[in-house]
């Protein structure tokens, strides 16, 4: 087929998404919904009855913003995980039912992968070193020989999480991420906290609790939030570091939710200007979770012969970015 149309379903935590995107990486469309808990952090089976009850609107929404049919469809795609269970079941579930009803393939897509695909496809990068930050992932990816390789991770809990839990501790409401940057910018004194990085990975829980311990001890909240986000970018960028130095790549990709972080990109983009690389981070409707990251992935898994049959479509909660075979890359 000369020019495929991929629908993809994202659905692994708060956002569900569907974009439709065509096999010469055009993105026709890209719509979502996320899901906002009332209070506290994300409960997994009310994420699931939100993304449920909203995926037909999301669908609806995004053929129509993209100008097709369902009849227009070739391939399906969804994110099989990493993700939580019952809404990565959710979006597994309306991926099968739309491939079944249109008669069409359908491609399970790694989450993590989807990320550094489509900012390969947008910022035009061949072979970056990325950084991958959002509210449920922390990783340092690259590619090697046949599989994009985790160079480092966190141990506990992702970056987003913290800053967002952080938040929630001080009285700040969720996402908390974009709040403690406005914060941070007012702080001037540096409050020591501990800085974990363990060989190549990453450490943030205890960091998270020492930094509660100081809003506790009634330190400047402006001051707590700046000696979080430099402690904590420092280890990240630290460890993205040591991965370019060891993989000599060229290029820097940041993406998640945190690449919203002006501090965090700043930080980055000195330390790849010191290594000689280059720095991107793709628009901010393609960092964080959506569609069609997952309709491009699907794109090149597809293209490259990557086929499924539908009993091999159960999610994958915990399925790690290292065990995927990259088909659509030369080793
Ligand atoms: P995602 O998981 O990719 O949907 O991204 C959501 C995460 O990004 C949440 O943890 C937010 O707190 C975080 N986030 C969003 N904007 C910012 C920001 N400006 N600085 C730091 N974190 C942010
Ligand atoms: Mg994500």
């Amino acid at each position: 087929m000369v020019n495929m149309l991929c629908l993809g379903i994202e659905g692994t935590a708060h956002t569900f998404g569907v974009g439709i995107v065509k096999s010469d990486g055009k993105i026709l469309s890209n719509f979502s919904k996320t899901y906002v808990p009332e209070k506290g952090g994300i409960h997994p089976r009310d994420a699931s009855q939100f993304h449920a009850a909203n995926a037909r609107a999301v669908l609806d929404e995004a053929l129509t913003q993209a100008n097709v049919e369902l009849k227009d469809i070739d391939l399906v795609a969804f994110s099989q995980g990493p993700g939580l269970g019952p809404v990565l079941r959710t979006a597994s579930t309306a991926a099968r039912a739309l491939a079944i009803s249109l008669d069409v393939p359908i491609i399970g897509v790694n989450h993590c992968i989807a990320h550094i695909e489509i900012g390969r496809l947008t910022e035009n990068t061949k072979d970056p070193v990325t950084l991958y930050v959002s509210g449920g992932n922390t990783q340092v990816i690259a590619f090697d020989t046949g599989k994009y390789r985790v160079f480092g991770e966190t141990l506990d809990i992702p970056i987003g999480n913290c800053l967002d839990v952080f938040a929630r501790e001080a009285g700040i409401p969720h996402p908390g991420g974009p709040k403690i940057e406005r914060l941070a910018k007012e702080g001037k004194k540096y409050i020591p906290l501990p800085y974990v990085v363990k060989g190549m990975d990453l450490s943030f829980s205890g960091l998270m609790t020492e930094a509660v311990r100081m809003t506790r001890l009634k330190k400047d909240l402006r001051d707590v939030a700046f000696s979080l986000q430099e402690t904590a970018f420092a280890a990240l960028v630290e460890v993205t570091e040591r991965a370019l130095a060891h993989t000599e790549k060229k290029e820097v990709m940041l993406t998640g939710g945190v690449a919203a972080n002006t501090r965090l990109r700043e930080m980055l983009q000195v330390m790849a200007k010191g290594q000689g690389a280059k720095f991107f981070v793709p628009p901010m409707e393609l960092c964080g979770d959506q569609g069609a990251m997952i309709g491009w992935t699907g794109i090149l898994a597809y293209k490259s012969g990557s086929k499924q049959k539908m009993d091999e479509t159960q999610a994958r909660q915990r399925w790690r970015t290292d065990e995927v075979e990259v088909t659509w890359r030369e080793k």
